[in-house]
């Protein structure tokens, strides 16, 4: 592939910067799409889209121009301009240097008399005509008039030495060295069925568009393109993870499950049920198990994995058990000890900061099989950890874990089942996308006898005395605000400067504080002693989000609210309402952010996961919390999975269509996207297995 080395105006060392960026080939270049699309055309001229950003600029010719200086050491070189609708001014400035001439460069680009476009930013909002300049444009350099202004102009993320400017051109000249041009991988059938733009159009028109229809257009190409890929590499996934033999026999003997269901003092719910038959089925199948399981918090995942993994001990085989936190981890650890007594079965704790010796002894039990489950965070999936026979991996809380490090553990165990456990409903097409090799187990329901949590806007106010309260009646209470430390934004408040605050507040009460940034030791004796009761009010961030189980705890205090989306939110309304106390959720907001008033809203509305992952303002929310980033990495540059639903549906129905007829894209005409789809997720990602 051809270097952009060799591109006009680059060489070896803007080479190098662009290989910071990952790009080294022409094709890589077109590839790097634009972060956003700036209208430069004159107003008349513009549409309104929400692709387009309006830039202010200012077309004329030069009356007059004057280079002033002020007190503060600073020069201006201001700009007259007589433009079709009027009088305008441009400003530059720049700091005086007894040295050179800081304006020579501009008096000798801007003369009396001359034609030119400048952009900029409007000093006063009422005056568009009065900018502090940024680029300025001859209005006869063709040039500029093909790549930077007077049309739609991209806009690029950069890297320190490249400016927009220059990135912009060197993709111009990219396009026109026909790059992008190499025929289309999709086959003819799916771009004439989909009335899909060809590739060489489709990479001019994202960088350098006409108009808005062709921007869309060719959004719209390489969106379904990425969600193609995608959905083809979950289907192979699938299809591989599933063609291994397990090559050993589980049965039911419930030496182990009969005493565990009978000791546990409650019945399993009909979902509980459903899910663990579902597990069962596919744990004895010859197959290893790729299924998820998503449960509201406090519907009973733990006692659900707890099953699997006493299936996998009763027939001799070890299981793992990973929890997103130390926290999470050592109350899971707690839990099973409440749940395994008896029965006989060894389980282990591997800790992050362990003694050296302690933990030796526990990676040989481990290797020698005499430990059954092994508890701990992503530490398990570290390099010194080895099993004798891995069967089951369960990993809790997945949206904490990222997509390799969910292979990284799987892959631990030769052909061992894996379990994963998320407590966010996920949305239909969110789970095609993040989770399309996985089969799907759900437990709608919460265990008898549990009162929705009493949700409500509040004042500040109102929400202290509520806490108040609570401690004056023996229950305890979260304080949750959205950052560590003081920020300069007024309206956002800090666990940290709140903390000392309250403190004064509630005096006479036992107030402690939770954030990221304590050390791992701190933060488990803030936990423990809150789980223990030591404590009535935990100031905290959202660090307290996943798992944690104090039924004692009876409000939930989220200060700005209107910063949080809405999945985040019912993870941490799922932090109380879990004893046998009437429960209550208060949002104070401390001002408005994009749509949150909806968000609050439907809080207030619904205290059912499920209902709420309905919402598409649900969706963006749990993007975040779901990683959808970390499908950032994995390629997915353009495609915005709460937006962009409607393509995932059909690239999933092209895809099925494509695999019936083809199932290893063997075809003659399917070669270039076979050759695609390796490229990306079988040697970028490791996805997949595609020779
Ligand atoms: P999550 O799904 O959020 O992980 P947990 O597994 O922590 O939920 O369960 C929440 C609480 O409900 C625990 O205290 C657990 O022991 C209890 N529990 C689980 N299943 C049942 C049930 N069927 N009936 C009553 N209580 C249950
Ligand atoms: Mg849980």
């Amino acid at each position: 592939m051809a270097s952009i080395q060799f591109l006009k105006g680059v060489g070896p060392k803007k080479a190098e910067l662009f290989g910071r960026l990952g790009i080294e080939s022409l094709d890589d270049l077109l590839s790097y799409f634009p972060r956003k699309w700036e209208d430069r055309r004159l107003p008349a001229a513009r549409e309104t889209s929400p692709l387009l950003e309006p830039v202010p600029l200012i077309k004329g010719r030069i009356k007059r121009v004057r280079d002033m200086y002020t007190a503060g050491g600073l020069r201006i070189f201001k700009v007259f301009l007589e433009t079709a609708r009027g009088e305008a001014e441009a400003s530059f400035f720049k700091r005086h240097s007894p040295r050179f001439d800081v304006f020579g460069q501009l008096r000798k680009d801007l003369p009396e008399g001359r034609e030119v476009w400048i952009t900029g930013v409007p000093e006063d909002p009422l005056f568009q005509s009065r900018l502090r300049a940024a680029e300025y444009y001859a209005a006869d350099d063709d040039r500029a008039l093909r790549m930077h202004v007077g049309r739609i102009v991209p806009v690029y993320p950069l890297t320190e030495g490249l400016t927009g400017r220059f990135v912009r051109e060197a993709v111009y000249e990219a396009v026109l060295a026909g790059a992008g041009a190499a025929p289309d991988f999709l086959p003819p059938e799916l771009v004439a069925g989909r009335g899909l733009m060809s590739p060489g159009p489709a990479a001019r028109a994202i960088h350098f568009p006409e108009n808005n229809f062709e921007l869309e257009q060719a959004r719209r190409r390489f969106i379904y393109e990425e969600l193609l890929l995608l959905a083809l590499a979950w289907a192979i996934k699938r299809r591989q993870t599933r063609s291994v033999a397990k090559g050993f026999a589980y049965e039911v003997k419930k030496t182990l499950l009969a005493p565990f269901r009978a000791g546990l003092g409650f019945r399993f719910t009909a979902g509980q049920a459903r899910a663990i038959n579902e597990i069962f089925a596919d744990m004895r199948a010859p197959t290893p198990m790729a299924r998820l399981l998503e449960g509201d918090v406090g519907s009973g995942k733990t006692v659900v994995a707890l099953s699997a993994m006493l299936l996998a001990a009763e027939n001799g085989g070890q299981s793992v058990f990973a929890a997103p936190t130390e926290i999470l981890a050592e109350q899971h650890y707690l839990t099973f000890g409440r749940f395994l007594k008896g029965l006989g079965v060894r389980f282990a704790l591997l800790k992050g900061r362990m003694k050296a010796s302690e933990k030796k002894k526990m990676i040989e039990d481990l290797a020698a099989g005499r430990i059954d489950i092994l508890l701990g965070t992503h530490a398990v999936m570290g390099e010194g950890v080895r099993f004798r026979n891995l069967r089951l991996v369960v990993i809790d809380e997945q949206h904490r874990f990222g997509v390799r490090q969910r292979a990284a553990l799987r892959a631990k165990g030769d052909r061992a089942d894996m379990l994963i456990m998320t407590a966010t409903p996920i949305p239909r097409t969110l789970f095609l996308a993040l989770y399309g090799d996985l089969d799907l187990s759900v437990i709608r329901e919460l265990p008898p006898g549990r009162r929705p949590v009493r949700t409500a806007e509040a004042t500040e106010e109102t929400a202290f005395m509520a806490a108040r309260d609570e401690a004056a009646r023996g229950r305890q209470v979260y304080i949750v605000y959205p950052v560590i430390e003081e920020t300069a934004e007024a309206d956002t408040k800090s666990v940290k400067a709140e903390f000392e605050r309250l403190k004064t507040l509630f005096r006479g009460r036992r107030v402690a504080m939770l954030h990221g940034r304590m050390s791992g030791e701190e933060k488990r004796l803030a936990m423990e002693d809150f789980a223990a009761g030591r404590t009535d009010i935990l100031v905290a961030t959202q660090v307290i989000e996943v798992g944690i189980d104090v039924p004692n705890a009876a409000l939930m205090v989220i200060n700005n609210a209107e910063r949080y989306g809405l999945a985040s939110l019912h993870q941490l309304r799922g932090r109380v309402g879990r004893g046998k106390h009437e429960s209550r959720c208060l949002l104070v907001a401390h001002g408005r952010s994009g749509d949150s008033d909806e968000r609050l809203r439907a809080m207030v509305a619904s205290s059912s996961g499920f209902e709420l992952s309905e919402k598409d303002i649900y969706i963006r929310g749990a993007g975040e919390i779901l990683g959808v980033r970390q499908h950032g990495d994995m390629d997915l540059k353009l495609a915005d999975l709460s937006r962009d639903a409607g393509l995932l549906a059909q690239a999933i129905e092209d895809r099925d269509a494509l695999l019936a007829a083809d199932p290893d894209l063997e075809k003659p005409g399917h070669g270039r996207l076979r050759r695609r789809l390796r490229e990306l997720y079988a040697s970028r990602w490791d996805l997949i297995d595609l020779s």
